[in-house]
């Protein structure tokens, strides 16, 4: 997209995609951006990997059978869908988001880099935010420091993280996520949001 079609839309309803590699902190900055405003359209996605403790369906993710992803692909309920880190699909459920773009209100999509391009497929208004770490070592001690994946699953996620952060080119908008504060504070300023 040109930077007059970008000024030229509504920035406020539009769409926001964030994506990034692997343990760079989006779920931590898309929870602080939701602090900074409650009323801001985050789409929940549906996954068919297992809940992990804590997690809450309908609140983190929608937790679904193989065959009732199979069928949201099938009806063309799914905005974009992957699979992740060769594992689990992952998608964003078209209804919600479509129903807050439609009242003009903004709404933001955490996803990953495939499915970022595919947003940007479907709706090339929509604005594409890449979350970078400050640093390749910095990224491999997120992913250690955060204890959530063992050794043979940390290797495959810094794998995949290493082929996303060549994606960087194909987006809008680059953020450096050095530190919360500041990354939120710059997608608040992309997205329109004030602070
Ligand atoms: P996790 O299993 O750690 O919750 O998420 C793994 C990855 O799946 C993250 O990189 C996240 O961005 C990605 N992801 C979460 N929801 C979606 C979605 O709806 N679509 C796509 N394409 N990726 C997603």
């Amino acid at each position: 997209m040109t930077d007059a079609a970008a000024s030229s839309a509504p920035s406020l309803a539009r769409l926001t995609v964030l994506a990034g590699p692997t343990a760079v902190g989006k779920g931590t900055v898309v929870t602080e951006l939701r602090r900074r405003h409650p009323d801001l359209f985050v789409s929940i996605s549906a996954t068919t990997r297992r809940p992990r403790p804590g997690e809450v369906d309908g609140v983190h993710y929608y937790f679904v059978s193989d065959e009732d992803f199979d069928s949201l692909v099938a009806t063309d309920q799914m905005l974009e869908w992957a699979l992740v880190h060769g594992a689990h699909r992952y998608g964003t459920p078209r209804g919600p988001v479509q129903d807050e773009l439609d009242v003009g209100r903004p709404a933001l999509l955490e996803i990953d880099v495939a499915g970022a391009r595919q947003v940007r497929r479907a709706m090339p208004e929509s604005r594409l935010v890449f979350l970078a770490p400050p640093s390749w070592e910095e990224l491999v001690r997120r992913l250690a420091g955060r204890g959530t994946e063992d050794s043979e699953e940390q290797k495959r996620r810094l794998a995949t993280a290493r082929t996303e952060l060549d994606a960087v080119g194909e987006f809008d908008h680059v953020v450096i996520n050095d530190t919360v504060a500041s990354a939120t504070a710059e997608l608040e300023r992309l997205m329109g949001l004030g602070s």
